[in-house]
């Protein structure tokens, strides 16, 4: 294709907006973000309005999920959902991935066998290659072939012995650190290594910030809370209060369109316009630590477990300069007492109790957090005995995702639609954000993409500098009180 003018495509744009009808898009997460960018790179006129000063600040996004290889209990089509919803997504946001490989092990203390994740992995090896052999820029998880790898005891001994080179690239390389610091008594074999890679938060907002706020399209109404909605049988009326420093505004503002993208929030609005729909919500946190000890590049390590016992799984999240992440599927870590709770009757909008409400507006005792930290670093130094040197490293990355109808296990969920021009997007996983906004597209036929490439249809987004995006990640960790290592490129 041949490459547009960026000045003649801004101007095709402004005049297309003439004939436009007008969406709102509420909440900023990866979900409205990516739905506003979207409609915005197809020329249609939207405003996105959300409440925090920066977009796509909600809970953390750290794994791109293509696969759905870190959960043992989903279905093989949910799996294959988050596959092509992931790959989509990694074309639209392209310097957004941190390519390591992910090992998943099965340790004595779980009941699983690894040897049971096989026949999943190979169906969804080849879906990747038939997507791969349909559009060749689908290869965004390296060769089909080289999907995933099996790891036995002698392999891992032999890797043990060797030293990792300084820019890993095979399977072997990234498995010298597993090898050499694992306890490998402790676990069943094979080890399980997969392109399942890391997906960076920061680098998602910035790519959607730099692009929405060059958009002649895009409305960017930050700092702007939507109080309130109705219809008056012709257009939507919202109710929106936007700070500027201590001065608040109240501003009435009509739209074609509604989409209700605010996360878990998402049930206040549908308690404002009547539009019952169930689902749950779940609040959870994951800590950043810092192992100084450590100078080898690793890759993401899970150690399954049973969900909530304290044999729960652990996670390890690599980051630049031996900054890592913890998961620990506890009750003392990771899960919160009464932290999935349901809507009910009376309301779509599912209630966190007041203590992890308050974490959420108001930020974590500092005790808690250590307590907490301490807690993941010892629940990981089960598996790896020197991880036990680590410490906390700030504040922790955490948040509530809704979960639309009662199934707590769903992962690929996208859009539903409720009465005259109102759509929710529930995303579980961000990768699914593409999708939803395609179908609302479709659903209320706002454009024509049909045919057409991701890079086609999002000129400015595929068009960004690997290191304006790094930067501006950098800048927004930082402004949000993370190290910047969250935000900077890992991997190759
Ligand atoms: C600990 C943890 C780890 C996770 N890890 C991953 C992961 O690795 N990969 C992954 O894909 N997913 C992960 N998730 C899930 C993921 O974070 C969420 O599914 C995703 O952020 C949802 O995006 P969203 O845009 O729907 O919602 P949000 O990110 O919550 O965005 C909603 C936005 O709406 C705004 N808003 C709400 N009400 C209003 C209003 N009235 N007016 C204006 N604005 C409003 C909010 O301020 C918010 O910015 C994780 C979740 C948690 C809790």
């Amino acid at each position: 294709m041949p490459r547009i003018n960026e000045f003649q495509y801004l101007m095709n744009q402004m005049i297309d907006q003439i004939s436009s009808p007008t969406v709102a898009v509420v909440g900023g997460g990866i979900a409205g973000a990516t739905a506003a960018l979207h409609l915005a790179e197809l020329g249609v006129k939207v405003d996105l309005i959300e409440k925090n000063e920066s977009l796509v600040s909600g809970p953390p996004i750290c794994h791109l999920h293509a696969g759905g290889n870190l959960y043992r209990e989903i279905s093989v089509e949910q799996c294959i959902d988050l596959l092509a919803q992931s790959i989509e997504s990694v074309r639209l946001y392209p310097h957004t991935l941190n390519r390591r490989p992910t090992l998943i092990v099965v340790p004595h203390s779980d009941g699983g066998d690894p040897l049971a994740l096989l026949p999943r992995l190979e169906q969804i090896r080849s879906v990747y290659q038939t997507l791969v052999e349909q559009d060749g820029r689908n290869q965004v998880l390296g060769d089909p072939k080289q999907y995933f790898k099996l790891y036995y005891r002698d392999d891992l001994e032999v890797l043990k012995a060797q030293h990792q080179p300084a820019d890993p690239r095979s399977y072997d390389d990234w498995l010298i650190p597993f090898a050499q610091n694992t306890d490998l008594e402790n676990i069943k074999y094979p080890v399980v290594a997969v392109n399942e890679f890391g997906w960076s938060v920061f680098r998602i907002a910035a790519s959607a910030m730099l692009v929405l706020e060059k958009s002649p399209l895009c409305e960017l109404k930050t700092a702007t809370k939507l109080v309130d909605m109705r219809w008056d049988e012709k257009q939507w009326l919202l109710i929106l209060e936007s700070h500027d420093g201590e001065v608040l505004t109240t501003q009435q503002q009509a739209y074609d369109y509604v989409i209700n993208a605010c996360g878990f929030e998402t049930g206040i609005l549908d308690d404002l316009v009547a539009a019952p729909r169930q689902r749950m919500v779940e609040f959870k946190a994951a800590y950043v630590t810092k192992w100084a000890d450590n100078n080898v590049l690793w890759p993401e390590v899970i150690f399954h477990g049973p969900r909530g016992t304290e044999n729960g799984m652990a996670q390890l999240t690599p980051y630049a300069n031996s900054v890592f992440q913890l998961h620990g599927m506890t009750k003392g870590i990771t899960l919160f007492d009464d932290g999935l709770v349901s809507s009910c009757q009376q309301s779509s909008q599912p209630k966190l109790p007041p203590q992890l409400e308050n974490k959420i507006v108001n930020g974590w005792r500092e005790e808690v957090r250590v307590d907490r930290s301490v807690k993941a670093i010892k629940h990981m130094s089960r598996f790896v005995p020197d991880y036990d040197s680590a410490t906390e490293f700030g504040l922790p990355l955490f948040g509530a995702q809704q979960i639309p109808g009662d199934d707590e296990t769903l992962r690929a969920a996208d859009v539903s639609f409720a009465q005259q021009h109102y759509a929710r997007i529930e995303v579980v996983k961000g990768s699914s954000a593409l999708e939803a906004v395609r179908k609302i597209v479709s659903e209320w036929d706002l454009a024509d993409t049909e045919n057409k490439s991701i890079e086609e249809l999002h000129p400015l987004a595929c068009a960004l500098s690997e290191a304006d995006v790094e930067a501006k990640a950098k800048q927004l960790a930082l402004g949000r009180g993370y190290p910047q290592e969250l935000a900077q490129i890992y991997g190759y």
